[in-house]
């Protein structure tokens, strides 16, 4: 049987996992991340010294270790066999190496297969890049959120000081907009609003009015 799937896409903070959560959360449905898997891998390769665009050994990687999420109150944690690894997959070498092994389509293929493998099962809220184009095409709801640069550094800013990880605006002003530049340019399943996804500008929103326009859409 079909099971429900809001789908989210949006370049990077422009608010998809803080909404996805909330709406998740409100209507028992599961979210999945699939920005924190691609993040696993990235991580894997450099606790295992293996180079970014080795394909092959980052699919070894990510067969031979379970990536798992759990629902704690306020918020998801990511795992690698068991072990919890949200912080370590948010620090910046993992975010400014992902969109190098994210490039690669063996890599995408691999988890693709498995965020497929659980839309099939449960209800989903799954936020990303190529949700609405590639992962669940079908999918009930589509969104592409989207904010302005400027807004987006700061939100990464407040959500970077909040975890501990010390960070310079300008610099995360101008790594989103790279990290933008290389999602939506890359030959594999390059960020890039569905045609049948609506648009939500974020811009000058609180978490609240975005929540109350996408749950407005999926009524
Ligand atoms: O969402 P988040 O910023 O954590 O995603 C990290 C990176 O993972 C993105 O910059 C992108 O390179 C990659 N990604 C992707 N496809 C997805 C989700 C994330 O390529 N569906």
């Amino acid at each position: 049987m079909h099971k429900f799937q809001i789908a989210i896409d949006g370049p990077a903070s422009s608010g998809k996992s803080t909404i996805a959560k909330i709406i998740a959360r409100d209507l028992g449905y599961i979210y999945v991340d699939t920005g924190a898997m691609y993040r696993v891998v990235t991580f894997l390769a450099i606790k295992n010294g293996v180079a970014f665009g080795d394909a092959a050994a980052l699919v070894a990687l990510t067969r031979a270790n379970k990536i798992s999420f759990e629902n704690v109150e306020g918020g998801q944690l990511t795992l690698i066999n068991g072990v919890d690894v949200s912080d370590d997959i948010r620090q910046t070498d993992v975010t400014n190496n992902v969109s190098e092994v994210a490039a690669l389509k063996a890599v995408r293929e691999e988890l693709v297969r498995l965020q497929r493998e659980i839309a099939e099962t449960h209800p989903v809220v799954m936020d990303g890049r190529d949700i609405g184009t590639v992962v669940l095409p079908d999918a009930d709801v589509k969104i592409f959120m989207v904010a302005s640069v400027t807004e987006r550094a700061e939100r990464r800013y407040k959500e970077n000081i909040s975890r501990g990880i010390p960070t310079d605006l300008a610099v995360l002003e101008k790594e989103i907009a790279e990290r933008d530049y290389k999602d939506s340019h890359r030959a594999e399943s390059p960020l890039k609003q569905a045609d049948d996804a609506i648009l939500v500008d974020t811009t000058g929103m609180s978490i609240d009015d975005v929540v109350n326009r996408i749950k407005e859409l999926i009524k």
